[in-house]
């Protein structure tokens, strides 16, 4: 079982889980992860031993070079309040749409959300699904449960932190895990993640790998959709420079 424990702990151990190598089937993505507020830190640690090149998010360069995204938790309100005054809010919603893979994590599955009763300002809106913030109470209603998420062998041992909960998704957006009473606490759609609790904080990389190669397929994907259209530029001529 994977238990709840510091990072320091674990980070000087391992470099490398899985024995993960970097090969033409396997390259190295670069995540980003926002950085306004909230447990970015521990996003970063656990991407880069999970086997991803990352960087921390706060401008629109920084955004704009990135292969990959995470929105830690921490506070709804204020990440959105900062994604608008560095005038992020736009541009993430607009690489979103076109493509950009995302994994928000309780604070950054709200974000995600297109349906938030009680959010002061709106959400990012980028998946269908209504979230409910703090569905189970304060900081002292936190708790840890094992979870069956679908595509893991073995559960996950999720620590929910105020967490939200996601009381309806649209269609197309899959659910990946449900607590015991039925609730919802994960959903992919297409390269969205949106879990509702806080994997960056065990020991247990197994979500982070998953959201890597969710950035890997995509990358490879946009790399063969460029290709597919160079050659069929060059194959049909249709290129400007034509005589
Ligand atoms: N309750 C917080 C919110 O509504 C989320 C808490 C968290 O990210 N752990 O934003």
């Amino acid at each position: 079982m994977h238990q709840f424990r510091s990072k320091s702990s674990w980070l000087d151990e391992e470099t490398n889980f899985q024995g993960m190598t970097v090969t033409d089937h396997n390259p190295l993505v670069h995540i980003g992860v926002l950085a306004l507020q909230g447990d970015f830190q521990e996003h970063v640690a656990m991407l880069r031993v999970a086997g991803a090149e990352v960087s921390e998010v706060r401008t629109l360069s920084q955004l704009s070079s990135v292969d990959g995204l995470v929105i830690p938790g921490g506070e709804s309100t204020t990440i959105a309040r900062l994604l608008v005054a560095f005038g992020l809010m736009e541009p993430l919603r607009e690489r979103i749409e076109s493509g950009l893979p995302v994994w928000g994590t309780c604070a950054g599955a709200i974000l995600l959300a297109s349906d938030v009763p009680g959010l002061d300002r709106p959400p990012l809106g980028c998946v269908a699904m209504t979230i409910e913030r703090n569905a189970f109470g304060t900081q002292v209603d936190s708790f840890e449960t094992e979870l069956a998420i679908a595509g893991l062998e073995e559960v996950f041992h999720a620590v929910f932190i105020r967490a939200p909960a996601i009381k309806d998704v649209g269609k197309g957006v899959e659910v990946l895990a449900r607590l015991e009473n039925d609730q919802i606490v994960a959903i992919r759609d297409g390269s969205l993640l949106a879990t509702c609790f806080h994997p960056e904080i065990t020991e247990d990389p197994r979500l982070h790998e998953l959201f890597i190669s969710i950035v890997r397929d995509a990358v490879s994907q946009g790399q063969a959709n460029k290709s597919h259209l160079l050659e069929s530029q060059f194959v049909t001529g249709s290129g400007d420079n034509r005589d």
